[in-house]
């Protein structure tokens, strides 16, 4: 019974007119009302689409800072986002922690920032292509979900969302196979029963990396794909169809 996520992450793309027709297409379209719908647009624009957003669909920021306020020039802080009523962040997605240079501790530290801030959490993990070549795939996720099991409780994993996004999918138009998808979300879940079986069969598992609404239906149906993480196909009209992918 775990309710079946679509986040859709703008990343730096979108202007005023474009984030606002990309959100009334959201709006006005027919949606499986069973899916969490969550986006997440560029800072500047979070409270342009919270005022524009349906309410059924939440919003979120796409990286948060860990302290709560200071000198910390270009950050953004829970608070802010609490002010401005966004109730989500993603925190590690690949192309800050490769471009930007967040390592897993950091990663973890914003993640119990935000949790601790009231915010719920998109939680980005995922491997190289150097890393899956060399099957490290399991070791490298897990690495990342070590660092931050090490400072949430039990309790605090209801406030998150595991985003399984294989960096080398992400952009690229290759996909990870439904059995790729299924093998790693898998591990993920037997991992996460070492914390408790309730967080096991609790925590959403979503797969990200070039989703379309061509692949959508087929990866929506493997047991432990619990929704998607969708980059370039979020900002089109086929973003609908990801969210209905079980209709
Ligand atoms: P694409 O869907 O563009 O591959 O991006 C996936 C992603 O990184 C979402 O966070």
């Amino acid at each position: 019974p775990r309710q079946f996520f679509v986040g859709g992450n703008f990343k730096m793309n979108g202007v005023t007119d474009s984030i606002k027709s990309i959100v009334k297409n959201i709006n006005e379209a027919k949606r499986d009302p069973t899916t969490e719908v969550v986006i997440a647009p560029p800072t500047i624009y979070l409270a342009l689409t919270r005022e524009l957003a349906d309410p059924s669909i939440a919003v979120s920021a796409q990286n948060v800072y860990d302290k709560p306020n200071g000198a910390f020039t270009g950050e953004l802080s829970v608070e802010q986002l609490n002010d401005t009523k966004i109730a989500w962040t993603l925190v590690g997605h690949s192309e800050r922690r490769v471009l930007l240079r967040e390592d897993d501790d950091f990663v973890a530290r914003k993640t119990k920032a935000a949790i601790d801030g009231g915010l719920s959490v998109i939680l980005c993990i995922g491997e190289s292509l150097e890393e899956r070549e060399a099957n490290k795939t399991i070791d490298v996720v897990t690495k990342q979900l070590t660092a931050v099991a090490e400072r949430l409780s039990k309790e605090e994993w209801a406030k998150v969302v595991i985003a399984y996004e294989p960096i080398w999918a992400i952009g690229t138009g290759k996909v990870a196979t439904t059995a790729q998808a299924q093998e790693v979300h898998a591990a993920i879940r037997k991992w996460l029963a070492t914390i408790s079986p309730e967080v096991a069969e609790n925590t959403r598992i979503i797969y990200g990396g070039s989703v379309s609404d061509k692949n959508c239906r087929e990866l929506a149906k493997e047991n432990d794909v619990d929704g998607f993480l969708v980059g370039g196909a979020s900002l089109k009209p086929a973003f609908v169809d990801i969210i209905n992918s079980r209709l």
